[in-house]
C-alpha cells in the first residue's frame, strides 16, 4: 500500500466550502487505496491577522509567546478538516505538532525540526485513519511550542514524508505547479513539468515563495519526491527531483525575484586590509543577514562598499553604519530601501557562456539600470529599482524564450 503526504496551503482551506473540497480530494485518494497523512496551514490571512494582533500590543513581542499565538491558526484547520472527513464517513484524527512529537530546536519563530516520532501516526494509519497534522509548528524537548518560519507548513509536510518514508509528498496550493516565474507578475509564465532540487532551492532562496526554502533542502537531503499541484484543478503539477543525466537541460528554468531588499553604501572608506570586516562585523553582531556585497576598486586610497539586507533590517543596519561612521573615517553613508533583486536560475547555465551578456542586453533595451550584480554556478542576480520589477521579469522571460514548451529547447 502506498503512503502519501498531502499538504494544503492557506487558500486551499480558506473557507468551509474549500475545506469540504479538500476532504473530497482526500477521500478520492483513499479510494485508490493509499494511506494518507495530511498537513494543513491556517486559513488564508489568519497567520497575518495573529501577527498584527501581537504587534498591536508590542513592537517586539516575546518570540515564545508569539509562537503560542501563531500556532493556533493551524489548530483550527486540522479540527475542521477532520470534521469534514467525519461528515463524509471517513475516519480521521487531528494532531498538533507537539502531539505527534515534531521535536524542534529552541529557535522560536524560526525553529528547525530535529526529530519526528512516527509511532502514533503509524498506529492510526494501521487502524485505517487519515492522520491530519497541523503544519508550521513543533515542540522543544522540554515542551515549549515553536513555529518553523513563514511558509513552514511545507517543511512539516516534507519532514513527515521523510520520517515516514512516504512514496511522495504532494504540496497542494493555489497554482497548478511551479512556473517559469510567478504567474502573478508574468501571466505568460509556463508550468514546468519537472525542476531539479538544486534549481528549486535557488528559486526559493531567491524569492519564489511557492515553497519554503527549508522544505526543498529537506526534500533534497532525504530524497523525498516532491510535487507541487493545484487543490482546485486536476493536473500533474510539477515534480521536483534529482537531475537526470540523460535529459539535456534548458539554459534557464526560471526567474525569481525578491521585493524585500534594501541596500546600504558606505563611501570613501580607507582602502586597506580589515575594512570589510570592520563594516560587516557590527552588522553580523546585530544578527543581520547580509546578502550581496560589492567593494569597488580603490582610488586615491579610498573605496566604496555596498551590501544588501532584508528590508525589515534596513533601519537597524543604517543606524549601525552611522554609529561606526567616524571610526571608519568614511566620507558618507547612503541607503535605499526601494530596490529589488531579479535572478535567472538554471542548471544549464553551467555549460553555457553568454547568459549574463544576454541578460544585461535585454535589460538595457528597456533602459533598466543595473545597480548590483552577483553570480554563482546556476544563477545570475541583479539589483534594480523596484519600479522596474515587472518590466524586468517580463522582458527577461521573453528574451530567454521561457514561454516556449521546455521540450522545444532540447
Ligand atoms: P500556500 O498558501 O498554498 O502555501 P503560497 O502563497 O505560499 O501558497 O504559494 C503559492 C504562490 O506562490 C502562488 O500563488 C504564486 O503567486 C507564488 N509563486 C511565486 N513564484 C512562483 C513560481 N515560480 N511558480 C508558481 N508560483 C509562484
Ligand atoms: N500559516 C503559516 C504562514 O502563513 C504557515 C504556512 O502557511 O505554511 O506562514
Ligand atoms: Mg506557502
Amino acid at each position: 500500500m502506498a503512503l502519501f503526504v498531502h499538504k494544503y496551503g492557506g487558500t486551499s482551506v480558506g473557507k468551509i466550502q474549500r475545506i469540504k473540497n479538500v476532504a473530497e480530494n482526500i477521500i478520492k485518494a483513499r479510494q485508490r487505496g493509499d494511506d494518507l497523512v495530511v498537513v494543513v496551514s491556517a486559513m488564508s490571512g489568519e497567520t497575518n491577522r495573529l501577527v498584527a494582533l501581537a504587534h498591536e500590543l508590542q513592537e517586539q513581542p516575546d518570540p515564545r509567546e508569539l509562537d503560542v499565538l501563531l500556532s493556533t491558526g493551524e489548530q483550527v484547520t486540522i479540527a475542521l478538516l477532520c470534521m469534514a472527513l467525519h461528515q463524509r464517513g471517513c475516519p480521521a484524527c487531528s494532531y498538533t505538532g507537539g502531539q505527534v512529537k515534531i521535536i524542534t530546536d529552541r529557535a522560536h519563530t524560526k525553529a528547525r525540526i530535529v526529530n519526528i516520532d512516527t509511532d502514533r501516526i503509524r498506529g492510526d494509519l494501521s487502524e485505517g485513519k487519515v492522520v491530519v497534522v497541523a503544519g508550521f509548528q513543533g515542540i522543544t524537548e522540554d515542551g515549549h511550542i515553536t513555529t518553523l518560519g513563514r511558509g513552514g507548513s511545507d517543511t512539516t509536510a516534507v519532514a513527515l514524508a521523510a520520517a515516514l518514508k512516504a512514496d511522495e509528498c504532494l504540496i497542494y496550493t493555489d497554482v497548478d505547479g511551479v512556473y517559469t516565474t510567478d504567474p502573478r507578475v508574468e501571466p505568460k509564465a509556463r508550468r514546468l513539468d519537472r525542476i531539479t532540487f538544486e534549481e528549486m532551492l535557488e528559486m526559493a532562496s531567491l524569492g519564489s515563495k511557492v515553497l519554503q526554502i527549508r522544505s526543498v533542502e529537506f526534500a533534497g537531503k532525504y530524497n523525498v519526491p516532491l510535487r507541487v499541484l493545484s487543490s482546485f484543478v486536476e493536473g500533474p503539477g510539477t515534480l521536483i527531483s534529482y537531475e537526470e543525466e540523460s535529459v539535456e537541460q534548458p539554459l534557464i528554468s526560471g526567474i525569481a525575484f525578491n521585493r524585500d531588499e534594501a541596500k546600504l553604501t558606505i563611501m570613501g572608506v580607507p582602502d586597506r586590509p580589515g575594512i570589510a570586516s570592520r563594516i560587516l562585523g557590527p552588522i553580523a553582531g546585530a544578527n543581520i543577514e547580509v546578502d550581496m556585497i560589492v567593494q569597488n576598486v580603490g582610488e586615491d586610497g579610498t573605496t566604496d562598499f555596498t551590501f544588501t539586507v532584508h528590508r525589515n533590517e534596513y533601519k537597524k543596519a543604517l543606524e549601525i553604519l552611522r554609529s561606526v561612521h567616524t571610526e571608519l573615517q568614511a566620507r558618507e553613508i547612503a541607503g535605499d530601501d526601494t530596490i529589488v533583486k531579479v535572478s535567472l536560475v538554471g542548471v544549464g547555465m553551467r555549460s553555457h557562456a553568454g547568459i549574463a551578456a544576454k541578460m544585461f542586453e535585454a535589460l538595457a533595451k528597456e533602459a533598466i539600470n543595473i545597480q548590483m550584480i552577483s553570480t554563482s554556478e546556476i544563477k545570475i542576480s541583479v539589483v534594480l529599482d523596484e519600479k522596474y520589477l515587472e518590466l524586468a521579469v517580463r522582458c527577461l522571460h521573453k528574451a530567454f524564450d521561457l514561454e516556449k514548451p521546455r521540450d522545444a529547447v532540447t
